[in-house]
């Protein structure tokens, strides 16, 4: 087992170093990095993701490469538009609602004259807005950004989402509404939503995020949790066996980090990221490995929940 600490190159969702833990079973690699501040309860599906990873692998994919999006965190419209010409995507996601609304339109602005006419502009507010704030705020953003693809998670509540979607034209993503609920595959997302984000390692690994896919019946985007390389290509294979894929995922945030653990970073090429069958195997976990202990005992706890967890079969709950 490595414990990995990456520094990120800007501060995103509050944290500027991303931990986590790694792992090989008879299938490969596989990636434990629940945030920080989540309890063992909230771990276990993090922990499921990384056991199937490393004792069964993935489900046969679909395609053989998978369309992606760069990210744009909270900086300056110099930078974002750097960020975005540099990345080589079509489709560009803007983190907004943490700065203020002249801010994020200015940046959207950068962003729209960076991609061009052609590309794809979304942004995602994390909940934090009001309906009656969303709905000023989109408009405003939809006006900065040339027009936007849609607009994630711009409040909290599956109600507020569905208020929202009837007052603005910009089509709705529900993201945190999935991953968060009690059971993603009961959560009734298609009147509040256009669009579904679907997170392989907060939903349990390949085979149940394809689950939820198909429950939400909406059109789906596949996004990371920040994981390294090894988390990265579970994503990648959930994206690569989804039905159907009609949007850029947001699978290239390795680019928001320092380092990876691995000589064969997932970093796209033209817009697209390569679909592997197994994860990379981690020969540069050595640069960032740490020695803190309470990564090991927080495997060994969330592990044992998992395993005397009535809901997870008894192949994916055992160690490889
Ligand atoms: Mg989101």
């Amino acid at each position: 087992m490595h414990v990995y600490s990456i520094p990120l190159r800007s501060r995103f969702r509050g944290i500027t170093q991303r931990t986590g833990l790694l792992f090989e079973g008879p299938a490969g690699w596989g990636e434990f990095c629940p945030f920080e501040e989540y309890d063992d309860d909230e771990s276990m599906p993090w922990l499921a993701c990384a056991l199937e990873a490393a004792n069964e692998g993935w489900p046969a994919p679909v395609r053989d490469r998978v369309p992606v999006n760069c990210t744009v965190p909270v900086v300056s419209p110099g930078k974002a538009h750097e960020i975005v010409s540099r990345s080589g995507c079509s489709t560009a996601k803007v983190k907004v609602a943490e700065s203020t609304l002249a801010d994020d339109c200015a940046r959207l602005e950068a962003v729209r004259d960076a991609l061009g006419p052609s590309g794809f502009v979304r942004v995602d507010a994390n909940m934090m807005w009001d309906v009656d704030t969303a709905v000023a705020a989109i408009k405003a953003m939809d006006k900065a950004a040339g027009g936007l693809q849609y607009v994630e998670q711009p409040c909290r509540t599956l109600e507020e989402l569905a208020a929202v979607r009837r007052k603005v034209g910009v089509p709705i993503a529900a993201d945190e509404s999935i991953r968060k609920a009690e059971d993603p595959l009961k959560v009734a997302v298609s009147g509040a939503a256009d669009i579904a984000v679907i997170k392989v390692t907060p939903l349990g690994g390949v085979r149940k995020a394809l689950e939820v896919a198909e429950a939400c019946g909406l059109p789906c985007v596949v996004s990371s949790a920040l994981e390294t390389s090894v988390g990265m290509a579970a994503g990648i294979a959930l994206a690569a066996a989804l039905p159907e894929l009609d949007h850029a995922c947001g699978l290239a945030t390795l680019s928001l980090f320092e380092g990876d653990v691995t000589s064969d970073s997932l970093v796209p090429v033209d817009g697209y990221l390569p679909v592997l069958t197994k994860a990379p195997v981690p020969d540069r976990v050595a640069e960032f490995e740490t020695a803190d202990k309470t990564w090991t005992e927080r495997y060994e706890r969330v592990l044992a929940k998992l395993t005397a967890s009535p809901s997870s079969s008894p192949d994916r709950s055992l160690p490889g």
